[in-house]
């Protein structure tokens, strides 16, 4: 899209346009503000902008429309479970006695939160396989740091502070080795082999008396089951390191595999991946934390015990890493994940894998006509597909596929992750689309691809039909001009 034409769709922002004395007041406030604040408090010259009602409603729902969501259409973001969020999740966590709790009430007055948190961590626990989880982490990324803390003291208690190492496979998250190298230990990378996943022989290549953490998650970013998950487990134990299953692909394996009947030790949920928390743009997020037994008194505080008939937050745990987020974390999302669990039940949430993982190999299927299938086998609630032989014919790469489907009303999938497979789009649809949706889908790849042979300008200067047009990323980088400047009012 042409710098002007963007222009012509940024809408002014509210504070641009506000005029002294414009805002709609339906309702008179009856009481002067003095009797809500003490007058000294009150100020004259704070300049807030001053609107019509119906400016600001249009304000808001223009901003909603310039951006896409999982509400609008199809969302295939490998890696980040983009499905439905059913909306009465949100209804329930925003009922006032939840939304309303202050966090330092005190816990007889807050038994039902504290119980809808106990049962949350419980349900956890018996779909995961763990001995207990924390809820405090507000990110996966966080409660990969704690679990990295966790794993420093309970190897110092044991005197073994020369477990410096943490291996991680060459297809793991950014946020593995991020968070490892923030905890102050080395990470040792691992290659897959050509089946795409981890060789138990390299692992043990690489194990030793320095070894302090495996990190893995099952099935792997390349949407693959991790077979020799028990060899690799056992080699890692044997040297006398810890299991850690990054859960970001939990929504393959709920309710069908757990974690700890494979051996880890640790491992994250991101509620808002799994459990229909919804994301994107920053949002907040919640990555609890569970560990295995002998790990238990480690975990963060506060964490929520069950005394008979009542719950109560216990802070008194010695061993504790203490809290790394403040008050209940994000509360509101374990209201949301429970109530997805419960209206789910078991077999429910094992359903839930098994059309994620149906839809995935549905696309794998009919997608890989068209484009190379580096891992060409069935697959779980993911898969990786590679434009590397387009490119080679018509220059066009996973980028401009991704910039074309905006142009075509579907999100771009993930691009370029993870790393070892060239010019990768890697491909999540979630069990929530129709297959109407994920054909149409189809259709559109089918047709950008077939543009990239006959036009392949077309696909270069995606999209065209979006608020933001092909941005210069490098620039972007390199130079953010990130300063708001107000929109020249036009006059006449
Ligand atoms: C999303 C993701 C993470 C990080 O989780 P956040 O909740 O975004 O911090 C880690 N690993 C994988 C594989 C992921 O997809």
């Amino acid at each position: 899209m042409s710098a002007q034409a963007s222009d012509r769709l940024a809408p002014p922002l509210i504070f641009e346009t506000g005029q002294t004395g414009r805002a709609t007041r339906y309702v008179e406030r009856g009481k002067p503000l003095e009797s809500f604040m003490p007058a000294k408090t009150l100020r004259d010259d704070l300049p807030l902008p001053d609107n019509t009602e119906l400016d600001v409603v249009r304000h808001y729902t223009r901003l909603s429309q310039r951006t896409f969501g999982i509400d609008l259409g199809f969302y295939p973001l490998g890696s980040c479970t983009m499905k439905y969020n059913p909306r009465i999740n949100d209804a329930l966590a925003n009922l006032h006695e939840f939304a309303d709790l202050h966090p330092f009430v005190p816990d007889e007055l807050a038994q039902g939160a504290l119980q809808v948190m106990h049962e949350l961590e419980r349900s956890f626990c018996s779909l995961f396989g763990m001995a207990a989880f924390s809820l405090n982490p507000a990110a996966g990324a966080q409660a990969e740091l704690a679990a990295l803390l966790i794993a420093k003291k309970y190897f110092k208690e044991r005197g073994a502070t020369k477990r410096d190492k943490v291996i991680v496979p060459d297809t793991a998250h950014g946020t593995n080795p991020a968070s490892a190298a923030m905890c102050g230990f080395t990470v040792v990378s691992v290659k897959s082999d050509a089946r795409g996943r981890v060789d138990p022989a390299e692992i043990r290549a690489v194990l030793g008396a320095d070894t302090a953490v495996c990190m893995m998650t099952n099935p792997n970013t390349l949407g693959l089951f991790e077979d020799r998950i028990h060899e690799i487990a056992g080699a890692v134990h044997e040297a006398g390191g810890l299991m850690y299953y990054d859960g970001a692909n939990a929504n393959a394996l709920m309710g069908n595999a757990r974690p700890g009947d494979m051996g880890f030790d640790l491992m994250h949920l991101n509620t808002h991946k799994t459990f229909t928390i919804p994301h994107g743009g920053g949002g907040a997020g919640h990555g609890p934390l569970g560990v295995a037994t002998h790990l238990v008194e480690y975990l963060p505080t506060p964490y929520v015990v069950r005394d008979g008939e009542c719950y109560r937050l216990d802070f008194n745990r010695p061993k504790s890493i203490g809290p790394v987020r403040s008050f209940w974390s994000n509360f509101a999302h374990a209201v949301r994940a429970l109530a997805y669990l419960y209206a789910n039940g078991a077999e429910g949430l094992a359903n839930v894998s098994q059309y994620a993982v149906l839809n995935a190999n549905y696309l794998r299927v009919k997608i890989a006509e068209f484009l190379e299938m580096p891992y060409p086998e069935i697959c779980r609630h993911e898969f990786v597909t590679s434009a590397q032989g387009l490119k080679k014919k018509s220059g066009v790469r996973a980028l401009d596929i991704a910039k074309a489907l905006l142009d075509r009303g579907f999100m771009a999938p993930t691009v370029y992750f993870p790393l070892i497979v060239p010019e990768c789009l890697m491909i999540e649809p979630s069990g929530t689309e129709s297959k109407e949706t994920l054909d149409e889908f189809v259709a559109a790849l089918r047709e950008i691809v077939a543009t990239a042979e006959s036009h392949p300008q077309e696909l270069f200067d995606a999209p065209v039909t979006t608020v933001v047009g092909r941005v210069d990323e490098t620039r972007a980088a390199r130079h953010p001009d990130l300063r708001w400047r107000p929109v020249e009012r036009r006059s006449g």
